[in-house]
């Protein structure tokens, strides 16, 4: 039976991506009913909000989406629909694996690390208060009032909380992945000795939880350090947890060593939907030119058809990656090659067949 699946192109690179890997999933013979719906910048335009009820909608009738990505304006008033999509269908986990790709130049050849990141709390949350708002002037009062603090009058402020209860359930998120994934190691990353009561409760709650998986190490790492030992020793390193805007920035680092931004996917998972996206944005620079690199989205594909069930395709599909990577001669042009987008999700879909064929 055909599964469903919601597609949204996104905005910038997305439709070009997403449609590449559209074509790589087809290449492997699974058949999907593909629900697409548009939203982001055009459709701001004609309908004023960039996440149409219908988008939400779809994924609760489908359960999986596909993403490109989509634009957050900087600055204004509008929330990211990325942030809010997490939020709204409780996309709690962010995984982002970062794994070294033959034939791919970066400083270090074996890296093979994933990201878990908290995707819906944190400085995320939405909890904002604009510079010289009335909220913010009684939230000046209050904080005055109860800790003695005097916030600056010309001070904009964004509350980050972080609860025992949605600390737990990415925990044990992560300590299930690392034990389902013959993982042995979960590093925690943080900043409790100045945050306190949020990083250091996220920390303590992830140690406690910890005690439930004696099988898999347990390591705590400053989030400065952490980012330093990824550049230097990322051998040391195996599962990251972080609470979501570390998980944000050091997805990105690990993209980075790994070859870039148009290597990386990622998943956003939570009990009852998920929504496969690459950790790239929308590249506005490159938009519209065929010249984005289709892998990230060609992977989180791969990731998404694991998740339906489909995983000798998903196997199919990472391992036409590697093949087409290590061959070499098609390549756009983040990897130093001059293949189009296009050029490139054919070459993937090319073998993608044959990978499948020989298995
Ligand atoms: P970006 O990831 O879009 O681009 C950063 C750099 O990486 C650019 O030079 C870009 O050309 C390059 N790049 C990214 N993806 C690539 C690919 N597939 N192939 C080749 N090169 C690629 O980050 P940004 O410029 O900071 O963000 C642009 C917009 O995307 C912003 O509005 C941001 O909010 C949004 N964004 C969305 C998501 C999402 O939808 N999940 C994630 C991150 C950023």
């Amino acid at each position: 039976m055909a599964h469903r699946v919601t597609l949204i192109p996104g905005d910038g690179i997305g439709p070009e991506v997403a449609e590449a890997a559209r074509r790589v999933v087809e290449a492997t013979g699974v058949e999907i009913n593909w629900d697409v719906q548009e939203a982001g910048a055009a459709v701001t335009r004609t309908g004023g909000t960039p996440l149409p009820d219908r988008v939400l909608r779809s994924i609760e009738t489908t359960r999986t989406a596909l993403k490109g990505p989509i634009t957050t304006p900087v600055g204004t008033g509008f929330r990211s629909v990325n942030v809010a999509l997490r939020q709204e269908l409780d996309l709690f986990a962010a995984v982002r694996p970062a794994q070294s790709l033959p034939g791919i130049p970066s400083r270090f050849a074996d890296v093979d690390l994933v990201v878990i990141r908290e995707n819906t709390e944190d400085l995320y949350a939405g909890i904002e208060f604009m510079v010289a708002s009335n909220q913010l002037a009684r939230l000046r009062e209050l904080v005055r009032d109860l800790l003695g603090i005097e916030i600056p009058w010309d001070a904009g402020a964004t509350v980050k909380p972080i609860s025992v209860t949605g600390t737990r359930r990415i925990v044990r998120f992560a300590f299930d992945f690392a034990r389902r994934n013959g993982r042995e190691k979960v590093t925690v990353g943080h900043k409790a000795n100045i945050m306190r009561y949020s990083d250091g409760l996220f920390l303590f709650t992830a140690a406690a939880e910890s005690a439930s998986y004696p099988d898999i190490e347990f390591e705590e790492c400053q989030i400065d350090e952490l980012a330093y030992r990824l550049v230097v020793e990322p051998e040391t390193l195996d599962v990251l947890l972080l609470p979501n805007l570390y998980g944000d920035i050091l997805s990105d680092l690990c993209a980075g060593l790994v070859g870039g931004l148009g290597l990386a996917p990622g998943a956003n998972l939570g009990w009852e939907y998920a929504v496969f996206e690459p950790v790239h944005g929308s590249a506005p620079d490159i938009a519209g030119k065929g010249l984005a690199n289709p892998t990230a989205i060609i992977l989180s594909a791969a990731m998404m058809l694991d998740h339906l069930g489909e995983a000798e395709a998903g196997r199919g599909v990472r391992k036409a990656v590697r093949s087409a990577l290590a061959q070499g001669d098609v390549r756009t042009r983040d990897l130093g090659g001059s293949a189009s987008t296009e050029e490139m999700a054919e070459a993937i879909a090319r073998a993608t067949k044959a990978a499948l064929a020989s298995s």
